[in-house]
């Protein structure tokens, strides 16, 4: 069995018995229930899981968007309970990258402004050197200058990757990151995703409900009421999908007894 709750100094994003728990007294849904998870640096970590199991949850709690309701979080080191607003806010800025389904884009900026805005708004002057790699790096050396509504989706998601990258955050996190793209588009943003966690030792959580996307991961994470299911290590699209499957049927079962979430 893999591990799942060892805990390791090397694990970027570190989750000890969190709880997360929605509503008040007789109204309750508990999202996360007591869940124990280590994610080592330099990997690529899908999660995966049916509607409602907790993987939205999952990313806000890792990305300090969300607060646990007990338990502790932990990301590049930093216990996210102690941290006030202020640092929480500071914490995403510099040591985290998001990419959406949506991209997320500013539509009034350039591809060069939209990349470097991270840096502006944490008052850093972007390095020429550094911002021509990594928009080279995402393959839109040619289109610094268009603006979002002149590129296709799958630009339209690289830019927001090279976005992710230019503060060389410690964690990447992907939430359907491939969800409005073309089966041949997504597969290029998955192999930039890749290439991050090969060549620049960038850790990268992505949430998705596709098998294909998910075997691009080292790992895929399964969820299941808020806990974690199982975990499937060099993943194949098949051994992905037939899990997805098992566990999509517990959930009906679930439903049909009446006692789902
Ligand atoms: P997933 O992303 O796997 O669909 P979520 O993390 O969104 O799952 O949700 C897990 C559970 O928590 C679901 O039962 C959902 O209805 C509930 N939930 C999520 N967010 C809230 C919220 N803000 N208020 C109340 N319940 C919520």
């Amino acid at each position: 069995m893999s591990r799942t709750s060892t805990p390791l100094a090397h694990d970027v994003v570190r989750f000890d018995a969190v709880r997360k728990v929605y509503g008040r007294s007789t109204n309750t849904v508990t999202a996360l229930d007591d869940l124990s998870i280590g994610l080592e640096r330099a990997t690529f970590t899908a999660v995966m899981g049916p509607s409602g199991s907790g993987k939205s949850t999952f990313l806000q709690c890792a990305a300090g968007l969300d607060r646990p309701t007990s338990g502790t979080v932990r990301l590049d080191g930093a216990d996210l309970s102690t941290l006030g607003e202020r640092a929480l806010t500071r914490l995403r800025r510099e040591r985290i990258g998001f990419v959406f389904q949506a991209f997320n884009l500013l539509p009034a900026l350039s591809v060069l402004e939209n990349v470097t805005l991270p840096l502006r708004l944490a008052g850093r002057r972007p390095k020429k050197a550094e911002v021509d790699e990594v928009i080279e790096r995402v393959g839109l050396a040619a289109r610094r200058t268009s603006r979002p509504g002149e590129l296709s989706g799958g630009q339209q998601q690289r830019v927001a990757i090279a976005r992710a990258l230019i503060t060389r955050p410690a964690v990447i996190f992907g939430d359907e990151p491939t969800g409005a793209l073309d089966s041949r588009t997504a597969r290029e943003v998955l192999v930039l995703l890749r290439e991050a966690v090969q060549g620049a030792e960038q850790t990268v959580v992505m949430v998705t409900h596709d098998p294909v996307a998910a075997a691009h991961a080292d790992r895929v994470l399964f969820l299941s009421d808020g806990r974690i299911a199982g975990a499937l290590d060099r993943p194949t699209v098949e051994a992905v999908a037939e899990r997805m499957t098992r566990l999509g049927a517990r959930a009906d079962e679930r439903v049909a007894r009446g006692d789902a979430r």
